[in-house]
């Protein structure tokens, strides 16, 4: 996993997701990704932070089974 970080931010298409509980796993020790509880059921949200690495945002774009996360431009 690359260790370069990026400033750009995840995002999370809520509609889309359909609260797996994968991309909080994706690394436990520094997630980028927590569940929150909405009225439409258990939802992934993204973890507010200056930057992000960059590897592991891929990691998690990819492992979405349902295309959810992306990254803004
Ligand atoms: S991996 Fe995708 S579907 Fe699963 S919780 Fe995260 S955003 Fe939702």
């Amino acid at each position: 996993m690359s260790e370069e970080y990026t400033e750009k931010k995840p995002v999370v298409d809520k509609e889309k997701c359909i609260g797996c509980c994968l991309c909080p796993t994706v690394n436990f020790e520094y997630p980028d990704f927590k569940m929150v509880q909405t009225e439409q059921g258990e939802k992934a949200e993204v973890i507010k932070k200056k930057k992000y690495k960059k590897g592991q945002i891929e990691d998690a774009i990819e492992y979405c089974p349902v295309d959810a996360i992306s990254q803004e431009d």
